[in-house]
């Protein structure tokens, strides 16, 4: 629980954003008291904790890819800087990508390459190269048994990205905890931010019973400002600046005071599979020169087939984590109810809805795996998050004149830009235009903002 009545920032949401706003504000401003609040029991337990983990920089948004540059070589840093990450299972570990595509789709991934001028560390790949991969069909026939669409398309090369991998999400989290925690930031687990209350500004006029400020307040300057997070349990602290990094959670506590996001949560899932065919592609040695290669082999790399669902190697488990990112058979928005619940009663495994394996996930990975049926394969688990989206694909950072930050909108790639958007979060609350990226370089903070937002749309997302 909070030890102080007063801190200068709450930061709601102890996942991969709020987690690293927290390191890198402490880090910039260390005289500043900072609370920390999650309704779970301990960090990165929020969709960062269901989450694939994957990290890449080939993203078609130049800002997209920055951000990603940005923290994929702050993690790398942080492997250099501390043993403890490195390893027995490493804090970063680039095995590659290795997109399959379709013809349609080859030149617009070269010209992608080709245009960064050497930013993106990725090559093609000739089919004839992918012939090896055990139990691919690159020309299906079918979707599946009885179905009489069109075929979905033949496979016509590959892109292997190298700049790309996984991260350990766990250790990822518990090092900014431990590191934010050292340098004096509070953290308050188990405590659910129920709602940004006014009450308790001087001067502030408030509406009875609805404690919501009459709205002409908002013309005067500098009046209309947040004065207190309330919780749960019935316990407040008083504060004048709040940063909302609740994920899919945020609009709960924002559409109450007024402040719109423009991102909607979607349920996404994985679902954890072994068996025959598994094994048998975990033993391939691909045709590609990743960066992280023990004993100087490569291994199967995170694989996107074209009809965009992906296959994640769980090495030295014999598992692979097959995920399609869903648009329609989930609807929009998070299944907790905290208004009812007052709390959140977010379960990874309950949201993990099996079904949806054989109907929306198997048809998108068998007719190019067709050993990746009932018989070769058992489904083990499966879990939910979300990835809440943003209308094209970056995230969302804003400010209001009441003293909230927002940041958000991950939109299925938060964990590998978090330490990049820790840096913005922290730059912003210090009233600066732009930050600084790792190693260098700076970024213009209202690029994600929403009334000067200039980006262009994210067209892979995964
Ligand atoms: C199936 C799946 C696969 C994914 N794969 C990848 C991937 O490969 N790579 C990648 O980069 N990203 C991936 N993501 C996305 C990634 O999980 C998110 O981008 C990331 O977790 C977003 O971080 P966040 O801090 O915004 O949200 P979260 O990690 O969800 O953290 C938000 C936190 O806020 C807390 N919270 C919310 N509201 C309140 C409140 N009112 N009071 C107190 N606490 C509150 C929650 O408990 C939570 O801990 C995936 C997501 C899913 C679901």
């Amino acid at each position: 629980m909070p030890t102080k009545d007063r801190y200068d920032v709450v930061i709601v949401g102890a996942g991969a954003m709020g987690l690293a706003s927290a390191y890198h504000l402490i880090d910039r401003r260390p005289e500043l008291s900072i609370l920390v609040v999650d309704a779970r029991a301990g960090p990165g337990e929020g969709s960062m904790g269901a989450s694939a983990a994957m990290v890449r920089d080939v993203f078609s948004s130049s800002d997209n890819r920055q951000l990603a540059q940005s923290s994929i070589a702050f993690y790398r840093h942080l492997m250099d800087e501390h043993e403890e990450l490195q390893g027995p299972s490493p804090l970063l570990d680039l095995y590659g990508y290795l997109w399959l595509l379709p013809e349609r789709y080859l030149n617009e991934y070269r010209d992608l390459v080709r245009g960064s001028g050497g930013a993106l560390d990725a090559r093609m790949i000739e089919l004839s190269d992918l012939r090896s991969c055990p139990g691919l069909d690159p020309t299906p026939a079918r979707w599946f048994e009885g179905d009489t669409a069109a075929p979905p398309d033949a496979i016509a090369g590959g892109l292997f990205g190298r700049n790309c991998g996984a991260v350990a999400p766990e250790m990822l989290a518990n090092f900014y905890f431990a590191a934010a925690r050292a340098r004096g930031v509070e953290f308050a687990f188990d405590l659910w931010a129920q709602r940004l209350s006014f009450e308790g500004r001087e001067g502030l006029l408030l509406h009875e019973p609805s404690k919501l400020p009459y709205s002409f307040q908002d013309h005067v300057e500098g009046r209309l400002r947040i004065a207190r997070v309330v919780f749960g349990d019935g316990t407040s602290v008083r504060t004048d600046r709040v940063i909302v990094a609740a994920g899919a959670w945020a609009e709960h506590l924002l559409h109450p005071v007024g402040i719109a996001t423009a991102c909607s949560p979607r349920p996404e899932l994985l679902f954890s599979v072994s068996g025959r065919e598994v094994d048998r592609l975990l033993a391939w040695t691909p045709p590609v020169d990743p960066i992280d290669a023990p004993a100087g082999r490569p291994r199967l790399p995170f694989l996107i087939l074209p009809t965009g669902a992906t296959m994640k190697p769980i090495f030295g488990e014999q598992r692979i984590w097959i995920g399609a990112v869903d648009h329609v058979a989930h609807p929009i928005g998070t299944r907790e109810d905290p208004a009812t619940e007052s709390g959140l009663d977010y379960r990874a495994d309950r949201l993990g809805d099996r079904e949806a394996f054989a109907t929306d996930v198997l048809p998108a990975v068998t007719p190019y795996f067709p050993g990746f049926d009932t018989t070769g394969l058992r489904l083990e688990r499966s879990w939910g998050g979300y990835y809440h989206f943003s209308p094209e694909g970056l995230p969302v950072l804003t400010e209001e004149a009441c003293g909230v930050i927002f940041i958000g909108g991950d939109s299925g790639s938060g964990v590998m830009k978090a330490d990049s958007i820790g840096r913005l979060v922290a730059a912003l609350y210090d009233g600066a235009c732009e930050a600084r990226l790792f190693p260098g370089g700076a970024y213009r903070l209202d690029r994600l903002s929403l009334h000067r937002r200039a980006v262009e749309e994210e067209r892979i997302i995964l």
